[in-house]
């Protein structure tokens, strides 16, 4: 808008009944959360990684769509945005993803967070769905310096799976052995000082430390100069042992 359209717009703001200044504060609200969600994802991402088609790093603004700036490539012409060649690319209704992330880490279903949002559960479903997928790729390349790592057992899931070669288990449910045994899946989370995380699946219990030393040391920018197995261990496969199979001390 132009700056003397603008001073006109705003002279007649005080011509607005009680009834629509709420109108227009509610809509002003709105706005502000998909203002918030566009300022992250720029501060994010912004386009200092080059073209999404290309990988050319020379580009220039061209505009902005959707409340994002948009960048247009000089090798390949190409335009994109912050959020182009990224599972959240062409997601619309910006402005709720925040309220999405919030209703994701409160657990709510699918549908429940539809209800909540105001929305369809086929796009909270699409959300979840491409929100996990960003979450799942979003990983450090390698840690670096003093790394702790601890694993952990957790029950198998086969949720989604058409051939299930067990018994199925409700609402969670608990493992029919005690202690460690197949249908546990062993969970290995390493972290560095400057809090890149790593995790890995490294199998059933039974698969040996040596596979869960190989994992962890090929997340390593080289061999740890020191490894710390935290916190206590629930079983006999613990970080001790993996301390030992790197050949250090755990502290
Ligand atoms: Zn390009």
């Amino acid at each position: 808008m132009k700056a003397h359209e603008f001073e006109r717009w705003i002279e007649q703001l005080r011509a607005l009944t009680r009834r629509q200044r709420e109108q227009v504060k509610a809509l002003l609200a709105k706005d502000d959360d998909g203002a918030r969600c566009s300022t992250l994802i720029e501060s994010r991402l912004g386009g200092d990684g080059g073209c999404p088609h290309c990988g050319a790093k020379s580009l220039y603004r061209h505009g902005l769509a959707g409340g994002l700036q948009r960048y247009r490539c000089r090798s390949c012409h190409k335009t994109f945005n912050a959020l182009t060649g990224t599972p959240l690319a062409r997601l619309r209704k910006r402005e709720k993803w925040l309220a999405y992330g919030q209703a994701m880490l409160d657990s709510l279903t699918v549908r429940k967070a539809a209800a909540v949002l105001g929305v369809h559960r086929n796009t909270t479903f699409r959300w979840r769905h491409r929100f996990l997928t960003w979450a799942k790729n979003d990983r450090p390349a390698h840690l670096q310096g003093i790394t702790e790592a601890d694993e952990t057992y957790l029950l198998e899931s086969d949720k989604g799976s058409r051939r299930l070669a067990r018994k199925p288990r409700k609402r969670g449910g608990a493992a029919t052995q005690r202690g460690l045994s197949n249908e546990q899946v062993c969970v290995l989370v390493a972290r560095d000082r400057t809090g890149q995380t790593l995790d890995f699946v490294t199998g059933n219990p039974s698969s040996t430390c040596a596979v869960q030393s190989r994992r962890f040391s090929s997340g390593c920018e080289s061999r740890p100069a020191s490894f710390a197995p935290a916190g206590s261990n629930r079983s006999s496969h613990g970080g001790n042992e993996m301390a030992e199979a790197f050949g250090v001390e755990g502290h």
